[in-house]
């Protein structure tokens, strides 16, 4: 018997399993390829031959595929061993893609918990991995000390669809970040200055309107977006067209930021342009528009 079973050796499978080893925890592993196997074993793993041997050999299943169709179909076969066994899924996935795979693993009498892998794989079991968790409460108080091999835990809650929910929030927030961060390249660099001369600007500037954030969250929790605003949606629009405007100058493409132009237009044409831009988040909850 080991500790945990591994499911998945690619790049973060293969970093997962790493990181239980590490810790001296007695590890099984499976991957559809299993010469990925190889270097795992050579730390001490040991290779099931199937997946069923695979979970059949730990309480706690590890599963780190591409996605959740994956998981169920390379889990199918095993079903029958499931039974009083823990399933941590981390692969990325939904929210209703989780909950239907909880309900899935409930079936077989097994506990399911959903992880969101806030890391790329050498971060994994260093101080700044961090994984949010959701599903059983009872299941993750009782793995949660292995589960700390990977980097700090967040359990979130019972629902399932937790974890997905906070890991997608916050690649949207990564993500938006990242589109401003390559529209501002494509400008300067196509005025000649350097990616490597504007970049530490562009990292300051970001951290301190990083600043503005909290505000945010006590508008959207109050509701009151238009005490104290300092820079009103009406005065950023009309800036934002200067943006837009120099982008269309300068031959860069503008598919980057015309949605922020579309919602802000729509902002001010609903009577916000005296509201701060936390506002803009109702409009997006309350229409399908722009989807
Ligand atoms: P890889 O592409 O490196 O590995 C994919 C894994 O899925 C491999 O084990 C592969 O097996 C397996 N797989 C794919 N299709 C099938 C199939 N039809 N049947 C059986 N096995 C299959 O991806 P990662 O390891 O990087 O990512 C895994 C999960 O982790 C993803 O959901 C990803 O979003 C998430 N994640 C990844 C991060 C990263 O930076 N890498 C960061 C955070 C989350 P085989 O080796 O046989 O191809």
């Amino acid at each position: 018997m080991s500790d945990i079973a591994v499911i998945g050796l690619g790049a973060m499978g293969t970093a997962l399993a790493e990181a239980f080893l590490n810790k001296g925890h007695a590890v099984t592993v499976w991957n559809r390829s299993p010469a990925k196997s190889d270097v795992l074993a050579a730390k001490g793993a040991v290779v099931a031959a199937s997946v069923e041997e695979a979970v059949s050999s730990s309480p706690l299943i590890v599963a780190c595929l591409l996605v959740y169709d994956t998981v169920r179909q390379v889990l199918d076969p095993a079903r029958e061993a499931l039974p009083r066994r823990t399933l941590v899924n981390l692969t990325n996935g939904t929210p209703e893609q989780a909950r239907a795979m909880s309900d899935w693993v409930a079936e077989y009498g097994a506990d399911y918990i959903d992880g969101g892998i806030m890391a790329v794989p050498p971060m994994i079991g260093g101080q700044h991995a961090l994984i949010l968790y959701s599903g059983s409460r009872q299941a993750f108080d009782a793995h949660a000390g292995r589960l700390e091999a990977l980097g700090a835990s967040r359990y979130l809650g019972e629902d399932a669809g937790l974890a997905p929910l906070y890991d997608i929030a916050l690649l949207s927030g990564m993500y938006g970040l990242f589109a401003g961060v390559l529209h501002a390249l494509a400008l300067t660099g196509a005025a000649g200055i350097p990616a490597r001369e504007f970049m530490p600007l562009l990292g300051s500037w970001l951290q301190a309107m990083q600043g503005g954030l909290p505000k945010w969250a006590e508008q959207i929790d109050s509701g009151d977006h238009s005490s104290n605003v300092v820079s009103n949606l009406g005065m950023q629009a009309d800036a934002y067209f200067n943006l837009i405007d120099a982008s269309r100058s300068a031959d860069i493409s503008t598919e980057l930021v015309l949605p922020m132009q579309n919602l802000m237009k729509r902002g001010v044409t609903a009577g916000r342009a005296n509201a701060d831009l936390s506002s803009l988040v109702g409009l997006l909850q309350s229409s399908k528009q722009g989807s």
